[in-house]
């Protein structure tokens, strides 16, 4: 198939157009190089695509004209720009970020004629749920950036529904793992520890997350474009809960250094727990997560110390 990737640049993105790539799909990537975080990190993060064959990149902003020489002769599209982070950011910029660039998205797939879109969600849309928790029930998201990938959903649904557009959400769990965004908690830690700086831990440390490694997430989203479920949620996450503190634990062993944790009060926009139940992944789509967390913290250090080595 030839597959549209949104946010082909960033750290989910780029995992998944090499994944697509590897399973012998021809990859249009588009990114805007959006400004939430440094343009050198995405280049990295691009290195291996722009020597592949099979891979196209379009610097376009989706929320901008110009789409449809990226769109042409299409066959699916993965929607995974957008604005991440739980924190920081005016509900404006998450708004446009994720629900604007998802509606651009949909209409650019509907002129060009493009069957199916995979639209990257979040486990921030269920907020405070009873874990493990199911894709039914219903959502009761916490953020500002929660509130804009569940309308995000709603709009996607929407506008597949009046086009006539196959349509499969996932709702991915904290992903981390090689590239991993530099906002995200793990990745701070590794920067911390390399420079010897302090880094504020929300919270007690005994919140629960259902961590994903990438290359779990980027095999997930190949085989939601290619036999997703028309409608279908699916939550896509490691499968086992870990505590954050036992986790940094577990990442300062492989760095040989801690950075000194300053103690801050936990963010209230985050639940304390997340798990996903995967019976739905498992069963429909014939996924499992592979990777658990020892391995996959591992090599995310591993890149990270060869970054800057
Ligand atoms: P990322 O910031 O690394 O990647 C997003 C990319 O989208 C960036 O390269 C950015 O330049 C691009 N982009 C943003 N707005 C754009 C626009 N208007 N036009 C063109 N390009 C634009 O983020 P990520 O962590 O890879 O997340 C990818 C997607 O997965 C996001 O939709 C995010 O909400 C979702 N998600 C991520 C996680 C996670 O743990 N990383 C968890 C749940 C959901």
């Amino acid at each position: 198939m030839r597959i549209v990737v949104t946010g082909a640049a960033g750290f989910l993105g780029s995992h998944v157009c090499e994944r697509l790539l590897a399973r012998g799909h021809e990859v249009v990537g588009i990114d805007a190089f959006t400004r939430f975080y440094a343009r050198d990190r995405k280049e990295r993060n691009l290195a291996g695509l722009r020597r592949a064959r099979g891979f196209t990149l379009y610097e376009v902003n989706l929320l901008h004209e110009g789409l449809e020489p990226a769109f042409a002769a299409a066959q699916a599209v993965c929607h995974l720009a957008g604005r991440p982070g739980v924190r920081g950011g005016s509900s404006a910029v998450f708004e446009a970020g994720n629900v604007g660039t998802t509606e651009a998205v949909l209409e650019a797939a509907a002129r060009a004629r493009v069957a199916r879109v995979v639209l990257a969600s979040s486990s921030s849309v269920y907020g405070p749920a009873a874990a493990p928790v199911r894709e039914d029930v219903p959502p009761r998201p916490l953020s500002v950036y929660g509130h804009s990938k569940r309308l995000a959903e709603l709009v996607a649904a929407r506008l597949a529904g009046r086009d006539g557009l196959d349509l499969v959400i996932l709702r991915y769990f904290t992903v981390y793992g090689p590239r991993q965004r530099p906002d995200m908690a793990f990745a701070r830690f590794v920067q911390a520890a390399h420079g010897g700086d302090r880094m504020p831990l929300l919270g007690d440390g005994r919140q629960m997350r259902d961590f994903t490694y990438v290359e779990d997430a980027a095999e997930a989203t190949a085989i939601a474009l290619e036999r997703g479920r028309h409608g279908a949620t699916y939550n896509v996450s490691g499968g086992r809960p870990v505590a954050l503190g036992d986790a940094l634990a577990m990442l300062a062993r492989f760095l040989g250094r801690e950075p000194e944790l300053v103690p801050a009060p936990r963010d209230a926009r985050e639940p304390y727990v997340t798990a996903a139940d995967l019976t739905r992944a498992r069963e429909e789509l014939g996924w499992a997560p592979r990777v658990g967390l020892e391995d996959g913290l591992r090599w995310q250090v591993e890149d990270a110390v060869a970054a800057v080595a």
